[in-house]
C-alpha cells in the first residue's frame, strides 16, 4: 500500500472511530483546524498526561504554569515575532496553489533521501549479512551523490534564507527544476515573506481597541512569568517551568491533516540555566527528550535526530526529534538552546530586570533557556498512524488493529457480556464498577463477541474481559489481550492486578533510558 493510501486510512479511522473530525464538519469543515471526538480527547488527555508527569511530577526542578494566550502585544515585538515570524511563500501562476519555499525544496531533499534508502535496501538483499552499512554510505558512488547534493541544496537554502535572499531561493527552485505537485507546472511568483500570527482585538468599541494576537507559542507566556514563578517559588537555578496550551499560527500550507494545523496545542518546557551551561544541557534535554518517545515502544528506527543549519533569531544550538510520519521523517519535537535571547529582550521592552542571583557564582545574570518543544496534536499523529496496523490471520481474515502504547489507549478494559441474558450483564457491570475507579472502562453487549472484539481492536482497547456462564459459578473470565489476542482464564479477584501491572503509568516511565 502506498504511503499516501496508508495516510488516508488513518483520516478515515479517526473520524469512523470518533477520534478526530474536521471542524464545522456540517458546513464542510474549515480549513486545518479539526476537534477530537469522544475517543480522541481520551487519547490527547492521555497523551498530555503522559508528558506532564514525565516533566512535572518526576522532576523536583520543574513546575507547571497555565498563561492566558492573549498577552500584551509588546510581548511579540520583544519575542521577535512582529519582525521575523515569517515564512517565504510561492504561489504557482498556473495551478493558483500557495506553497512554502522552503518547504518546496525539504521535499527535494527529501526525494534524495528516499533514492539513497532504495540503494541501501538493494545492497543489503544483495549482500545478506556481509552488508556493511557505513561502509556502503561513505563509498557507494550513487549515494555519495545523492549525499552530497542534498547536502549542497541543504547549505544554500540556509544561507538564502539566513540572509534573506529570497530571490535566490527562488532560483534554487528553478534550478532544480522543481514543479508545483498539484499541476506539474514550473510556473512561479517570486518568494514573499509571510507573517504567521493572527490578529485581532480587545476592547468594545472599535475608537478604542487594542491591537492583539493570538499567540503563536505557548513559550512566551512562561518568559514573562520567569521571575513570577521564581520568587513565589524560591526556585533555585537550574529549574524549568512547563505548560500546554493553544497555540495558532496562519500556516500557508497546511494540507497533511493535524500535522499542520492553524489552532494547535503545544507541550513547551523551559529550562532556565546559568550562562555557559547551554551545551550540556542541551545535550542533555536532547537525549532524555528522546528516551521519552522510547519509552512508548514505537521503534527506535522510526525517530532521528536533525540539527538545523538555519538557526532561528534566538538560537545558538537546535535540533529536531523526527519522526517517520506515513508521509515520510518530519519534525515532531524542537530541542532549542534559546540563549538569553528572550528574557534579555522583554527586559529591554518592559524596563524590568529579569534576573536571578546565583548564590553559588555570587551573581545576577540574565539566565539561559533551553526549550523542548512539542506538538500534542502532532505527536497524537504519531501514535494514530503508527498504531494503525491490517494484519493478516492464521485462518485466512484480517483485522484492523490499532496498536496504541496501552498507556496512552483511550479506553483500557471493555467488559462483554457473552450474552444478554442470564445474570450475566449484572455480574459485567459489577466489574465496570469495581474497575471505573482506576481504569477508563467500557460495557458492550451489541452483537457476536467475535464482533465485539474487532470493534475493540480498531479502539486500540489493550484489554477485554468476557463474562460467560462459567464466571457465574467460579468467578472467573477471559482476559483477552488485543495485540496476542491470547486469552487466559482468570479470577475476577486477580484482574486488577493484572492489569495495573501493564497499565500502570509507573511501569512506563520507570522504564525511561538514562
Ligand atoms: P514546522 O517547521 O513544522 O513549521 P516549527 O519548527 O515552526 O515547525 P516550532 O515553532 O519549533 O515548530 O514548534 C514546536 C512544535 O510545535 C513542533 O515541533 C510541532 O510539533 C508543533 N507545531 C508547530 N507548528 C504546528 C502546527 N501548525 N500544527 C501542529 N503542530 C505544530
Amino acid at each position: 500500500m502506498s504511503e499516501t493510501d496508508n495516510f488516508k486510512k488513518v483520516i478515515a479511522h479517526a473520524k469512523e472511530y470518533g477520534f478526530v473530525f474536521p471542524s464545522s464538519d456540517i458546513y464542510d469543515g474549515l480549513s486545518a483546524v479539526y476537534d477530537y471526538g469522544q475517543q480522541g480527547v481520551l487519547l490527547k488527555n492521555n497523551i498530555r498526561n503522559y508528558w506532564w508527569k514525565s516533566m512535572v511530577q518526576l522532576n523536583e526542578n520543574i513546575v507547571g504554569l497555565d498563561a492566558a494566550i492573549f498577552m500584551h502585544p509588546m510581548t511579540w515585538k520583544a519575542s521577535g515575532h512582529v519582525d521575523a515570524f515569517n515564512d517565504p511563500l510561492i504561489d504557482n501562476k498556473d495551478s493558483k496553489k500557495r506553497y512554502r519555499a522552503d518547504v518546496l525544496i525539504e521535499d527535494y531533499i527529501a526525494k534524495l533521501e528516499v533514492k539513497i534508502e532504495k540503494e541501501i535496501t538493494k545492497a543489503t538483499k544483495r549482500f545478506g549479512d556481509a552488508f556493511d552499512r557505513k561502509q556502503f554510505i561513505s563509498t557507494n558512488p550513487r549515494v555519495v551523490g545523492y549525499q552530497e547534493k542534498a547536502n549542497a541544496i541543504s547549505a544554500r537554502m540556509a544561507k538564502s534564507l539566513e540572509a534573506e535572499d529570497l530571490a535566490d531561493v527562488k532560483a534554487l527552485i528553478e534550478e532544480l527544476e522543481i514543479a508545483c505537485p498539484f499541476s506539474g507546472s514550473k510556473n512561479w511568483t517570486d518568494v514573499k515573506q509571510f507573517n504567521l500570527m493572527f490578529g485581532t482585538k480587545l476592547g468594545a468599541s472599535a475608537d478604542n481597541a487594542t491591537d492583539l494576537y493570538l499567540r503563536p507559542e505557548t513559550a512566551q507566556g512562561i518568559f514573562v512569568n520567569f521571575l513570577n514563578v521564581q520568587k513565589s517559588g524560591r526556585m533555585k537555578i537550574p529549574f524549568g517551568i512547563a505548560q500546554t496550551g493553544k497555540a495558532f499560527r496562519n500556516e500557508i500550507v497546511a494540507r497533511q491533516f493535524i500535522f499542520r494545523m492553524r489552532e494547535f496545542e503545544q507541550m513547551e518546557m523551559q529550562f532556565f540555566i546559568p550562562p555557559g551551561t547551554q551545551k550540556e544541557w542541551y545535550d542533555h534535554w536532547k537525549k532524555t527528550r528522546l528516551n521519552w518517545h522510547l519509552s512508548l515502544g514505537m521503534g527506535e528506527e522510526n525517530y532521528r535526530y536533525h540539527d538545523h543549519e538555519k538557526l532561528a533569531h534566538y538560537a545558538d544550538a537546535a535540533c529536531d526529534i523526527e519522526f517517520k510520519f506515513p508521509f515520510g521523517f518530519k519534525e515532531l519535537e524542537g530541542i532549542h538552546s534559546r540563549t538569553n535571547f528572550d528574557l534579555g529582550s522583554h527586559e529591554k521592552h518592559a524596563g524590568k530586570k529579569l534576573q536571578y542571583f546565583d548564590q553559588e557564582r555570587n551573581e545576577s545574570y540574565t539566565p539561559y533557556v533551553l526549550e523542548t518543544s512539542i506538538g500534542l496534536d502532532r505527536m497524537f499523529l504519531a501514535v494514530l498512524s503508527h498504531s494503525l496496523q491490517e494484519e493478516q490471520l492464521e485462518d485466512g481474515n484480517s483485522r484492523t488493529v490499532l496498536r496504541l502504547p496501552a498507556v496512552l489507549a483511550p479506553t483500557k478494559v471493555a467488559i462483554l457480556p457473552l450474552v444478554k441474558k442470564d445474570g450475566l450483564p449484572d455480574l459485567a457491570r459489577d466489574l465496570v464498577a469495581c474497575l471505573k475507579w482506576d481504569y477508563s472502562t467500557t460495557y458492550d453487549a451489541k452483537d457476536a463477541v467475535g464482533r465485539r472484539y474487532r470493534r475493540q481492536d480498531s479502539l486500540g482497547t489493550p484489554y477485554c474481559v468476557t463474562v460467560d456462564h462459567q464466571s457465574l459459578k467460579d468467578q472467573t473470565v477471559t482476559l483477552r489481550e488485543r495485540d496476542s489476542m491470547e486469552q487466559i482464564r482468570v479470577t475476577t479477584k486477580e484482574l486488577p492486578q493484572l492489569l495495573e501491572a501493564k497499565l500502570n503509568l509507573k511501569n512506563w516511565l520507570t522504564n525511561l533510558k538514562d
